[in-house]
């Protein structure tokens, strides 16, 4: 199932792919905050919403 992670905060997709990955992993592409808020990325349900991509 494609995976999609998006900032909870602006909505920014921060990872979209069939592949499964580790959100700690997605998390240091981005240097663990969000490039489009700057939002600090906690890979917590309260921060950040992966969910199925359509
Ligand atoms: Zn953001």
């Amino acid at each position: 199932m494609p995976q999609k992670v998006v900032c909870r905060e602006c909505g920014f997709v921060l990872y979209e792919d069939l592949d499964l990955k580790a959100p700690d992993e997605i998390m240091q592409q981005y240097d663990g905050k969000c490039p489009s808020c700057g939002k600090k990325l906690t890979f917590t349900p309260e921060n950040i919403e992966v969910k199925p991509a359509e």
